[in-house]
């Protein structure tokens, strides 16, 4: 192959971490760069070209940058490396591999320092799939190697166009990364060959098969989202809430409770520490589903608070691009971002240095479309081969004071499926998940119904409804802070009990108990048949005490019901009471 002169460039001018430089040669947006300090190379990202002066993003402390340091150009684009390995990895936005850094350095990253992302030492279980003579295109299964409890295609990479007929394939065996497992031919005749590794660039969607409708419903094992405001695999839903509503809570319910493969968690700390505590607490954890260490699905980009703003940018969209890859080999995988609005400040603070006009709070006018363009890659993608995989994106957003009038909220809520907005007066009363039933929302609903079993058919309906009667229980609550019960007719009082008795035993959830954490689907569709049950009973109480006395009760009894183990002697009992207490009360005239 011809190898292109790479270009060249020196320091004219920096501004923070943002330097012009004067080049020669070709480059184009969004190319690497190499900013060479002494003997250490700092990674740089081209962001704007005019000229024979480029403007590139330093993704370090830029200390030592004098006029004229030199600058190389990599000829590529910001890329993922992508290959067996990935899975237990905690990388930095650059793909550093922590774990390893900490052995090396530290917990973190000397300046400069760049350690390979995936393992070359380790050795694979390659399982050829390919046969020689096979006329491969990009995306096309060459072999397998088991990693962790998933079988990890490795296959013709997706920086290869057109056509390759194999000539060799590499026989059954244990082989490290870098392994050549097969060779072929183009379309123009020349060799072509492939190791177990490829590079993605990571700011662009990669797929190869065609997006479809999503239809299955991702279970998370909450309550409030299952049943409420559900997600589809493939889908998309962003949860923003001020500061110590719970967010990173609910992301890490998600990370480990979610019915997906492989997760993929972006954490981008808004507290110091909190990344850390990440590091050390994750890797302990167990996958309740089963009762493997939860890292084993996992891959966890965290940014150091040694690097600057600009790696925050990076690593949403590498863990953007090693989610596809996973979804590529027909996996379901679930992206969780905690928190975008880091993202969104990195985005502001280079639009600053850039001079660009602003837009909305000091956001650069395109935050809009970099935020639908980041939600976009999520979707359920069916291949060539008849399998789906699909990729959900989930981001917190942290509105400074809880304000969702603010441009990273609104441009999330205007591109995602749903939102699960949290709130302060919920999350001070301690109504954990502190989600809002009443400015929340899901597009999903009618899709979940399909998803379901048949026996559950009007699934949606009865949540609509349900909907409702939450929002007539708030109105009819606040109603009666100023009247007083008595104030009310029993009647309405009965729909105000109802509604609290929902958020009470239904939508709230401990996170931490042991029991009522996850609580599967079958089990959240017995539950709320019980209460479509208590909601569609004609109670008739002659005073307003006798209402409120009965409806205490029911609701203790119920919560208590969350706690028990499911389908358990104890649990059925406890059903069983209930609904007799329910046969009871009905139509009965109560003195
Ligand atoms: P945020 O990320 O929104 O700033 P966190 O998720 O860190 O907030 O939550 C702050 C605190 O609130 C937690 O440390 C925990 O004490 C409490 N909390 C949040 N969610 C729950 C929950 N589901 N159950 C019990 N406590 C919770
Ligand atoms: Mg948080």
């Amino acid at each position: 192959m011809d190898k292109k002169i790479k270009a060249t460039g020196s320091v004219v001018e920096a501004f923070s971490n943002l330097l012009h430089v004067r080049f020669d040669g070709n480059i184009r947006q969004g190319e690497v760069a190499k900013v060479k300090v002494g003997s250490v190379e700092l990674l740089a990202e081209v962001i704007e070209i005019a000229g024979q002066i480029a403007k590139i993003q330093v993704f370090e402390d830029t200390r030592g940058i004098k006029l004229n340091t030199a600058v190389e150009f990599a000829d590529h684009l910001l890329e993922a490396e992508l290959g067996p390995g990935l899975l237990t990895m905690i990388f930095d936005g650059l793909q550093n591999p922590l774990q390893k850094v900490a052995e090396a350095t530290g917990v973190y990253l000397s300046r400069g320092v760049y350690i390979a992302p995936l393992d070359r030492k380790k050795h694979w279980d390659f399982h050829p799939i390919a046969k020689v003579g096979d006329v491969l295109k990009r995306g096309d299964a060459l072999g397998s190697v088991p990693e962790e409890r998933f079988s990890h295609t490795i296959m013709v990479p997706l920086s290869f166009f057109g056509k390759v007929k194999i000539t060799s394939v590499t026989k059954a065996g244990s082989y490290n990364i870098d392994t050549v497992v097969a060779r072929g031919e183009d379309e123009k005749g020349r060799a072509v060959e492939f190791t177990m590794v490829q590079r993605w660039p990571v700011k662009n969607a990669l797929i190869e098969g065609r997006k479809v409708r999503p239809t299955r419903m991702m279970d998370t094992g909450l309550r409030i989202l299952d049943t409420q405001f559900p997600i589809l695999k493939g889908g998309t839903f962003c949860s923003p809430g001020p500061f110590g509503a719970g967010k990173t809570v609910m992301q890490h319910h998600l990370s480990k409770y979610s019915a997906v493969d492989i997760v993929v968690i972006v954490a981008c700390g808004e507290r110091a520490g909190e990344v850390v505590e990440v590091l050390r607490t994750f890797p302990e954890l167990t996958d309740p589903h089963t009762n493997e260490p939860l890292m084993q699905r996992t891959v966890m980009i965290c940014n150091t608070s040694s690097m600057p703003v600009a790696a925050r940018e990076a690593s949403v969209y590498m863990g953007a691009a090693i989610a596809e890859y996973y979804r590529q080999m027909g996996l379901d995988v679930l992206l969780l971002a905690d928190s975008t609005s880091r993202w969104a400040q990195a985005m502001r603070e280079m639009s600053g240095r850039l001079e660009e006009i602003p837009g909305e709070e000091a956001f650069p006018a395109y935050l809009p479309s970099r935020i639908s363009a980041f939600y976009e890659r999520a979707g359920e993608v069916q291949f060539k081969n008849g399998k789906t995989g699909s990729l959900t994106i989930g981001g917190s957003v942290s509105p400074a004071g809880g304000n969702f009038e603010e441009p990273v909220t609104q441009a999330s809520l205007a591109i995602v499926g749903a939102f699960h907005g949290l709130s302060r007066a919920r999350s001070d009363a301690r109504r954990y998940p502190a989600i809002d039933p009443l400015i929340s929302w899901t597009k999903y609903l009618n899709e979940v119904g399909v998803d379901l079993d048949p026996k559950y058919k009007g699934w949606a309906d009865k949540v609509r409804a349900t909907a409702l009667i939450l929002k007539d229980s708030d109105e009819i609550g606040k109603r009666m802070e100023v009247v007083g019960e008595e104030g009310v007719a029993i009647e309405d009082m009965l729909t105000y009990l109802k509604g609290e008795l929902y958020e009470f035993c239904y939508l709230q959830q401990n996170a931490f108990d042991k029991e009522d954490a996850y609580s599967p689907l079958d089990r959240q569709i017995e539950m709320f048949a019980l209460i479509q049950k208590i909601f569609d009973t004609r109670f008739e109480f002659d005073t307003h005490d006798a209402a409120r006395t009965f409806f205490l009760n029911l609701q203790n009894e119920l919560k208590n019901i969350n706690f028990l183990p499911y389908a358990s002697e104890k649990y059925k009992e406890a059903l069983r009471e209930i609904q007799k207490k329910i046969a009871l009360k009905e139509g009965k005239v109560h003195a």
